[in-house]
């Protein structure tokens, strides 16, 4: 199957054109189709989404909740973060961790740190770990992270982790073979283990992306397609599961961003990988001017019509977001990820989230325990969780 390819003019007429649709009032006619268990096409969804009079939030969340099958108790995963590093070689100006940002206190940690961290979260009771690092201009410290990157993740899964969550950046084809080479495989050739790529391209937007992660070459972000593609890299050199998101807020255009990305999952899909998507909101960040995300509507209206239009894609959730709006959502989401962007920074009970050390803030600094054990009190059943008993 070709690698995915995007042409931003089609997904601009076409979020023109659901414009035209959500001004003429034509989006109430949609939502009856949804009531009755059909899906529009894009332009359909994106003028859905445009027009909240027509097609109001509560609606759209109650059918996404339908579509997913819950008839009962919502289902959702979990893992947290566990970043290796705050080192990073691009530029992205939204994030802490962009390497001219001076004001970053920065850290690695050793393997026996990973190791020690993966034992505490193991017995936490997590089942489910992300891997993250910065991206690295080629060269030795690039693939000294991805080796790091790769003992984390047999560390992690030698420890009992179910689903490990790789997030180091877009790699080439003989750095898969570096990261996967080791990993057992099924008879087919793909991986075994539940192990996912994950690569927001935060937006879909290529002047948006440049204007934001940067344009120089020598910027291991910079490249908007070599990052576009990497998921089918990553599919065909094993892989079976994939993580792709838009960073809310960068591009203003929300439609435009909902319409791309719905096209993505659909590749992605098509290839036969299980896909998650991840719908971050834009947040303060050690050094970064750009930290206005979008309002909590136009997150739930987007997270819904995910849900509706791609009812097999698990969205995905992070303690970002405040406790209202985890506990909002929770009936149309995949996932729920708890946890600290600090490095390394867990503790028997807690975790560090100091903004001076992190990629980005964190609105909900609970323990994961009272964050997990509160959707376990409101009936939900969580995948890759097995929390201690009692003392
Ligand atoms: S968003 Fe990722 S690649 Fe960009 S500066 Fe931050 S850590 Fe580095």
């Amino acid at each position: 199957m070709r690698a995915f390819s995007l042409d931003p003019s089609a997904v601009a007429e076409t979020r023109e054109r659901a414009a035209r649709q959500a001004e003429s009032g034509g989006s109430a006619a949609l939502l009856e189709l949804l009531r009755r268990g059909e899906t529009p096409d894009d332009e359909g969804l994106a003028s859905l989404f445009l027009a909240p009079l027509d097609a109001p939030t509560d609606a759209l969340l109650a059918i996404a909740r339908g579509r997913l099958g819950h008839t009962g108790d919502p289902l959702v995963e979990t893992f947290s973060p566990l970043y290796l590093t705050n080192e990073c070689d691009a530029e992205c100006k939204m994030c802490g961790m962009q390497r001219l940002n001076a004001e970053l206190e920065r850290e690695t940690a050793d393997d026996g740190t990973v190791v020690a961290q993966l034992d505490l979260l193991h017995a936490r009771g997590l089942r489910g770990i992300a891997v993250l690092t910065g991206e690295y201009r080629r060269g030795a410290r690039r693939r000294e992270m991805i080796a790091r990157s790769t003992r984390a993740m047999h560390a992690a899964l030698e420890r009992g982790f179910r689903h490990v969550l790789i997030n180091i950046g877009a790699l080439d084809e003989p750095e898969y073979e570096d990261l996967l080479g080791a990993l057992p495989r099924a008879e087919d050739g793909r991986v075994s283990p539940r192990v996912t790529m994950c690569t927001f391209q935060e937006t879909y937007a290529p002047d948006v992306y440049a204007k934001f992660m940067g344009t120089s070459p020598d910027n291991p972000r910079a490249d908007f397609d070599r990052r576009l593609k990497n998921f089918d890299r990553a599919a065909d050199a094993g892989m079976t599961s994939v993580n792709p998101g838009v960073l809310l807020g960068l591009n203003r255009d929300v439609a435009y961003e909902l319409v791309a990305l719905l096209a993505h999952v659909r590749h992605l899909q098509a290839r036969g990988l299980r896909v998650y998507v991840s719908l971050p909101r834009l947040r303060k960040a050690s050094g970064a001017e750009h930290h206005r995300g979008v309002d909590d509507d136009t997150l739930y209206r987007v997270v819904a019509l995910i849900a509706i239009a791609a009812p097999e894609a698990k969205v995905v959730i992070s303690t970002r977001e405040p406790p209202h709006v985890q506990q909002r959502l929770l009936p149309v989401i995949g996932v729920l990820t708890p946890g600290s962007p600090g490095v390394t920074p867990y503790t028997d009970s807690g975790a560090r989230f100091e903004l001076s050390k992190s990629q980005f803030e964190v609105l909900d600094e609970r323990p994961i325990e009272a964050i997990l054990g509160e959707i376990l009190a409101a009936g939900a059943t969580i995948q890759d969780y097995e929390p201690r008993p009692a003392a």
